[in-house]
């Protein structure tokens, strides 16, 4: 990976409205419902590899509070469909990852870093506003031959053995070989589909910021593990005559987090610097903070008659280590992979072998979050003890800390073809 000078990337202003085409195809191969990041993704790749494909859905051209951290497989599912560039200018290396137990336990950890370095990476990945890089999609989606992207919600799905469809908020019906669900957590699609899913609810709200800070982050994302959840400043690169920013998921109880969220800005400012330890000198909010109600959500199955799964649709967890979209991206890579060169991406055996690539990967990342959050709520001595010395002894053993750090920018197992970066990784494992 490339070292780029941080440079001051202006934001984007992706097209808003996008009326309905005259020319868009009724009886595309795919139809995605949903045109957020995985929905978008997978529609300009799909696209690309030469099906005809519709994106539906909402897109949401808003600045939130909020970013996304993308890590090696998913900087080359973006390579592959040429966006590399514009993420890397637009976003911050992530050089460092810092963990400091914040817990106040008796078996509390020294502070631990993981440096890319080790593992012969300029950078683990890139932080990007989720706005950013909806714009960069967005764009990209428009100049994609064989995608039309159509703004507006769709109900009324039907499943059968030869199509699928549904019905856009303008009355007309979209039917296709294949349905992909991409429209996040509460998905009508997989209701309508008749997926059923496996759901928890945890006492946490995550409280998000993007922050102006008066030290540099030097490109070290610090985790605190507090008793609440963890609390994350992960860098963002300058810009709008800020040089220093970052962006802020900080998770605790519900109520704390209305009550901080409802605090002047200038006092919520001063409590996320005091809960920094002042690392990043003095903070100020450079826009609204936001809300988010964290829980656990896997749905039983990823496929069914003429539909797959993808994204928040198939998982959802809380972002404990920045995992969300990168297994997201990893769906639809697997998806883009299955469906190559098939006339019917649609068919029974494609989906099977779809949801038998990637039930294990899933599964993995959605327990070892549950776990590790799990660990940082319990007051259980025992478990205190278990959650540090996994920690020390994945910190502290050269190669074990390797394999891990591997494994969270690049994960073992199949990776899809388009996800590989064979040139990064050349001579480096
Ligand atoms: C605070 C926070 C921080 C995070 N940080 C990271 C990170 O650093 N790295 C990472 O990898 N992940 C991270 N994640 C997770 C990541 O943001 C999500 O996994 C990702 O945004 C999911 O994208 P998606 O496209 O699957 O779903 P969504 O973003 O939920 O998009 C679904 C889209 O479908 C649309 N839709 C819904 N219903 C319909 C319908 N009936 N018809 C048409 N459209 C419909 C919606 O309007 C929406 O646009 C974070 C999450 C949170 C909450």
């Amino acid at each position: 990976m490339a070292r780029r000078k941080l440079r001051d990337a202006s934001p984007l202003a992706p097209k808003a409205r996008l009326p309905y085409s005259e020319a868009m195809s009724k009886n595309p191969d795919i139809l995605v419902v949903g045109a957020g990041a995985a929905g978008l993704s997978a529609g300009i790749a799909l696209a690309k590899a030469g099906h005809s494909v519709v994106v539906a859905g909402q897109v949401e051209t808003r600045q939130t509070a909020r970013t996304v951290a993308l890590f090696d497989a998913s900087l080359g599912f973006y390579e592959s469909i040429g966006l590399l560039g514009e993420i890397e200018a637009r976003g911050a290396p992530l050089e460092v990852m810092r963990i400091v137990d914040d817990t106040g336990s008796l078996f509390r950890l020294p502070q631990r870093d993981f440096v890319a370095n080790e593992i012969g990476l300029d950078a683990f990945g890139f932080n990007i506003e989720n706005h950013d890089l909806i714009g960069l999609l967005v764009d990209a989606a428009h100049a994609a031959p064989g995608l039309t992207l159509v703004e507006g919600r769709l109900d009324h799905f039907r499943f059968d053995e030869t199509e699928a469809s549904g019905r856009l908020d303008n009355g007309e019906r979209v039917a296709a070989r294949l349905i992909i669900a991409a429209d996040g957590r509460r998905s009508a699609v997989r209701d309508a589909a008749g997926i059923e899913v496996t759901e928890t609810a945890y006492p946490q709200t995550a409280l998000t910021a993007l922050l102006s800070h008066t030290r540099p982050h030097r490109e070290i994302s610090t985790e605190f593990h507090t008793r609440a959840g963890p609390f994350t400043l992960v860098p963002l690169p300058a810009r709008d005559g800020d040089p220093n920013r970052s962006s802020l998921v900080w998770m605790m109880k519900p109520a704390e987090a209305e009550r901080l969220a409802a605090l002047p800005e200038m006092d919520l400012a001063r409590a996320i610097e005091k809960q920094a330890h002042s690392m990043l000198g003095k903070m100020r909010l450079t826009g609204p903070c936001g809300l988010f109600p964290m829980g656990l959500m896997q749905a039983k199955r990823l496929t069914g008659d003429r539909v797959a799964l993808v994204g928040d649709a198939a998982h959802s967890f809380p972002p404990i280590g920045a995992q969300g979209l990168n297994l997201g991206l990893r769906d639809v890579g697997h998806l883009v992979e299955t469906t190559n060169g098939k006339s019917d991406p649609g068919d029974s055996a494609v989906l099977e072998d779809y949801s038998q690539r990637r039930n294990a990967d899933i599964r993995l990342r959605t327990s070892g979050v549950d776990l590790l959050n799990r660990s940082l709520l319990t007051q259980f001595l025992p478990v205190d003890f278990l959650r540090g010395a996994g920690l020390l002894a994945l910190s502290g053993f050269g190669p074990l800390r390797r394999a891990i750090m591997r494994e969270g920018v690049a994960p073992s197992g199949r990776t899809p073809a388009m996800m590989r970066r064979e040139a990064q990784w050349a001579n480096k494992l």
